[in-house]
C-alpha cells in the first residue's frame, strides 16, 4: 500500500505528538503551526504516569524524564503544611520510570519539537490552512502562504479555540469559562520538596507547588473569577500574593516571593467537549480542540498524547480511513470524557462545596482509570 499522507494542523503537545506517532507508523507528515516559533509560555505542568507511559511509546520518555523534574504521588494539605492524604503514583511506564513528572513547559516543548523534526516530518512554522476540500478520496488544502497540498486526512490539533472544528463542526459546543482562573509563578524550589502538593481551604479553590527542575518549580493558584474579570497586568503580583493570604508556612514563604507581575502567568480556564465522533470525512480532531478540560486533574496533556499515541496504532492497520476514524473514537471517546467530567467536577465542588465532595477520592479513581491500557 502507498504511504499515506497526513496534514496537522497546529503544533501544541498533541500535534507534535502526533507527528511522532504517524512517523513512527510509516505515515508522511507536513504539520502547520500558526506562530512563528514553538514558543510555549514559561511555567510548568504536572504530568502523572500514563503520560510517560505515552511519551514511552513515541520513543521519548527518557528524554522527557531527563527534561523535567521526577516525582512519585502526590500529596494533598491544608494551608498550614499539614498533609490531608498521601496518594501514591503509579510507574505506567516501568519500574525505570518516575510515576509523575513536572515539567517547565518549553522544556516538554523542546523534547517534542526535537522528536518531530527528527521523525522526519515536515515542519513548517507562521502558517496556517485557508481553504480545505475533501472528496472521496483525498483532502487539497490551501495554505496562507498560498502552497497546497493533498492528503490523506488532515489532523485539528490546533487547541481549545480551533479553527478546524469552528470550520467543520459548526453545530459542536464552543468553550464556556468555568468560572476559575489559575495563577502561576515560578520560584526557588526548596531542596525538601521533592513532590507537587495541593492546599485546599481556600475560598473557591486551591492553592499548591509543583517542582520543575532541581532548582526551580512554580507556585499554583486556582481559585473562583466571578465576571471572568481582565486583572490589570501591573498589578497580578499583588493580586496573586493577597489571594494567598490565609497560608502560613511553607506556602506563605512562597508567596512573600511573588513580587514581579510580568512573571505571573494568568489564565482563565476554559472547556469544551465535541460529542462523537471527531472526525467529519477525513478530518479529525485530537487534543483540546476535542475536549479541552480544566487543569484539576492534570491530564490534558497525558489525554492529548495518547491521543496521537492511538492515532499512530489506528495508522499501523492500513485501512480505510474511515475505519480507522472509528477505531480511534472507540478508543478514546469514554476515558477523555471522564477526564473531562471529572476535571470539571473539581473545579464545581472548589467553587460551591457539597457534603459528597471529594476531590482526593475522584483524583485516587482518575490514576486507576488512566492506568488502564489506551
Ligand atoms: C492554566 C492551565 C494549566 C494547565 N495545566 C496542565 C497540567 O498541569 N497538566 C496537564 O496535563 N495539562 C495541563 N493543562 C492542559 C494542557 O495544556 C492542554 O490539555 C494541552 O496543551 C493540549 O494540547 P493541544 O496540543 O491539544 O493544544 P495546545 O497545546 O493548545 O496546542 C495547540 C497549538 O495549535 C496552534 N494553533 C492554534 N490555532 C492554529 C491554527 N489555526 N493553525 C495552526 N496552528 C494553530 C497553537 O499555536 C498551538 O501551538 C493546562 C491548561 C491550562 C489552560
Amino acid at each position: 500500500m502507498q504511504a499515506r499522507k497526513v496534514l496537522i494542523v497546529g503544533g501544541g503537545i498533541g500535534g507534535l505528538s502526533a507527528a511522532v506517532a504517524l512517523r513512527r507508523a510509516g505515515v508522511e507528515v507536513d504539520l502547520v503551526e500558526i506562530n512563528t516559533s514553538f514558543k510555549v509560555y514559561h511555567v510548568g505542568i504536572i504530568v502523572q504516569g500514563n503520560f510517560i507511559r505515552a511519551m514511552h511509546e513515541l520513543g521519548i520518555a527518557d528524554q522527557a524524564v531527563a527534561a523535567g523534574f521526577p516525582q512519585f504521588g502526590l500529596q494533598f494539605k491544608d494551608l498550614h503544611d499539614n498533609v490531608l492524604v498521601d496518594i501514591p503514583g503509579i510507574p505506567l511506564a516501568g519500574n525505570q520510570y518516575p510515576s509523575d513528572l513536572g515539567m517547565a513547559r518549553p522544556a516538554l516543548h523542546g523534547v517534542l519539537t526535537e522528536a518531530a523534526r527528527t521523525s522526519g516530518a515536515k515542519l513548517r512554522l507562521g502558517l496556517t490552512f485557508e481553504t480545505i476540500t475533501q472528496t472521496a478520496d483525498h483532502i487539497d488544502v490551501t495554505f496562507t502562504d498560498g502552497t497546497t497540498g493533498r492528503y490523506d486526512l488532515v489532523v485539528g490539533a490546533d487547541g481549545v479555540r480551533s479553527k478546524v472544528r469552528t470550520t467543520f463542526f459548526p453545530e459542536a459546543p464552543t468553550p464556556h469559562f468555568t468560572g476559575q482562573g489559575v495563577w502561576r509563578y515560578n520560584v526557588p524550589r526548596p531542596p525538601e520538596i521533592t513532590r507537587t502538593f495541593m492546599c485546599i481551604g481556600l475560598d473557591g479553590g486551591k492553592c499548591g507547588y509543583c517542582p520543575l527542575t532541581p532548582t526551580t518549580g512554580y507556585v499554583i493558584l486556582v481559585q473562583s473569577e466571578p465576571g471572568n474579570p481582565r486583572h490589570p497586568p501591573e498589578q497580578l503580583a499583588d493580586i496573586m500574593r493577597s489571594r494567598l493570604d490565609a497560608c502560613t508556612g511553607l506556602m506563605a514563604q512562597f508567596r512573600d516571593q511573588i513580587v514581579d507581575s510580568s512573571q505571573v502567568v494568568y489564565r482563565p480556564l476554559e472547556a469544551v467537549f465535541v460529542p462523537a465522533p471527531w472526525h467529519r470525512g477525513r478530518v479529525l480532531l485530537i487534543g483540546d480542540a476535542a475536549h479541552a478540560t480544566t487543569p484539576h486533574l492534570g491530564q490534558g496533556a497525558a489525554q492529548a498524547v495518547e491521543d496521537a499515541v492511538v492515532l499512530g496504532r489506528v495508522f499501523e492497520q492500513h485501512q480505510p480511513i474511515e475505519q480507522l476514524l472509528d477505531a480511534f473514537m472507540q478508543r478514546r471517546y469514554e476515558r477523555c470524557k471522564f477526564i473531562y467530567e471529572s476535571s470539571l467536577q473539581i473545579g464545581e465542588w472548589e467553587q460551591r462545596p457539597t457534603p459528597d465532595a471529594d476531590p482526593a477520592a475522584l483524583t485516587k479513581k482518575m490514576l486507576a482509570t488512566v492506568a488502564q491500557p489506551i
